[in-house]
């Protein structure tokens, strides 16, 4: 993969601070909703030639189930095709509560409102979607600056002022970008956002997200499994097979003090531990991989958008993963804002050069775009799993009475699916 060094001091359109899922997947966006924008995308970590060696914190061990929503984004932005063949289709989701017989399902047949190509959704391993999106900037005009930190950004009245330098290199002289738009993505916890005074609201949820590759002795026929249990959710998701083994991604949720030793248990016992737990649904659980902890919490910014500055991805907003929204609330709202601009730069007489993408007004738009979509899909992600969790009866009723719902109102399910599918706006 080529990387690029920037000259002293640069003027550009867009600048987009934290090149992982959020940051990459706006970056494709943008090119393709406005062409003509001259965007960069700053990464601090290396970015090797090698793109199947991409080594940044979101394309990691995890999968992420991509909801048909994205898909169709995917799908437009032409890397669908290239992403299918490291995907698992997403079939059926199969709802159930331990300890209770009932349980509902999803299917891609039946809410077919809710699927994009007969699937509900598609399971890629992160590794594998990293490398596609940047082989997909590769043919783009956007300027990948990698190893890149953004050490300082001051606003003016043109934009934002940043400065950046080779990560680790602190005597290297830093080098400076002044941006219309400054897109803060760098995560979650993010100093930019601290920097620029942009202050989280955030919920504990005292949990960890172990998460690992389990081999399952049948195939999971494009099931995704959400279980919820009273000491926190499950979620296994269905993966392409891997040298004719059968494959699915865990996401398991265990409580603070708990899950240091599920995570250390031997291969057996945590197969024996969540066999246990998860049940039979799957059939028999016969490998584990290493497995990774994530600490939980809702974190969600106070502002995302300033005139000059908009925020997108987990530095906007960190949600529980049970539900796997985060990445496609970001995809679907990276999208609006690719929209908002390119329809902005079409407009017949718009004097675009001048305004700019960082024109506030513009901004506002999209902002106003995604209130109703992020508070949605946040208050899913945030109630669902206290009150799988609970072990008052009164819930236990409550949540029974919803699976059974589910199970039985077509309209309730579909309005379900679509939500979950990111396609209920
Ligand atoms: C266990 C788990 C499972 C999940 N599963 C799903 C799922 O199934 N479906 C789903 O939709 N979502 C899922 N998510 C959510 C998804 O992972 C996030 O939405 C996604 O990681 C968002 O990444 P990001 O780009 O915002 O942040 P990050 O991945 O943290 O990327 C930030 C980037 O910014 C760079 N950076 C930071 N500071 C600077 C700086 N100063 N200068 C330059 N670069 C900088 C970092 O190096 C990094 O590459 C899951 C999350 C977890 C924790």
């Amino acid at each position: 993969m080529t990387q690029h060094t920037a000259a002293a001091t640069t003027d550009i359109d867009v600048a987009i601070v934290g090149g992982g899922m959020a940051g990459a997947s706006l970056a494709l966006l943008l090119a393709h909703h406005c062409p003509g924008l001259n965007i960069a995308l700053l990464e601090r970590h290396p970015l090797p030639d090698d793109t199947a060696a991409l080594n940044l914190p979101s394309f990691d061990t995890r999968a992420t189930a991509i909801a048909a929503g994205s898909l169709q984004i995917f799908d437009e932005l032409g890397v669908w095709s290239a992403l299918r063949e490291y995907a698992a289709p997403i079939t059926r989701v199969q709802v159930s509560d331990r300890g209770h017989s009932m349980s509902a399902s999803l299917s891609a047949a039946r809410e077919s409102a809710a699927s994009f190509a007969g699937m509900l959704g598609a399971v890629v391993e992160n590794a594998a979607l990293g490398p596609l999106l940047y082989r997909a900037l590769e043919n783009t005009g956007v300027r990948v600056l990698a190893p890149a930190e953004v050490a300082d950004v001051v606003m003016t009245a043109a934009g934002a002022q940043l400065s950046w330098r080779p990560a680790g290199a602190e005597t290297a002289t830093a080098e400076s970008l002044q941006a219309r738009l400054l897109v803060v993505a760098d995560g979650v916890d993010s100093p930019l956002c601290r920097r620029l005074g942009i202050a989280t609201e955030e919920v504990a949820y005292h949990q960890h997200a172990l998460v690992t590759t389990v081999g399952l002795q049948q195939d999971h026929g494009g099931v995704a499994f959400e279980r919820f249990t009273e000491r926190g959710p499950m979620a296994l998701l269905p993966l392409p097979q891997r040298d004719g083994g059968h494959r699915a991604a865990l996401v398991w949720t265990c409580e603070e003090g708990d899950w240091e030793r599920v995570a250390g248990l031997s291969e057996k016992d945590f197969l024996s531990h969540l066999q246990q737990t998860f049940g039979w649904r799957a059939g028999r659980f016969v490998r584990a991989g290493q497995v990774q902890g994530y600490p939980l919490k809702l974190s969600l910014a106070r502002e995302q958008v300033r005139r000059g500055l908009a925020l997108v991805g987990n530095c906007a907003h960190f949600l529980h993963p049970v539900a796997g929204q985060g990445f496609n609330l970001t995809l679907r709202d990276c999208d609006a804002l690719a929209r908002v601009i390119g329809r902005a730069m079409s407009e017949p007489g718009a004097d675009f050069r001048q305004s700019g993408p960082g024109e506030l007004n513009l901004l506002e738009a999209y902002w106003r775009e995604r209130q109703h979509d992020q508070q949605l899909t946040i208050g899913f992600s945030d109630r669902i799993p206290p009150l799988f969790a609970s072990r008052s009866l009164l819930l236990g009723g409550l949540r029974q009475a919803g699976l059974l719902g589910l199970a039985l109102a077509p309209a309730l399910r579909a309005g379900f699916a679509r939500q979950a599918a990111g396609l209920a706006l």
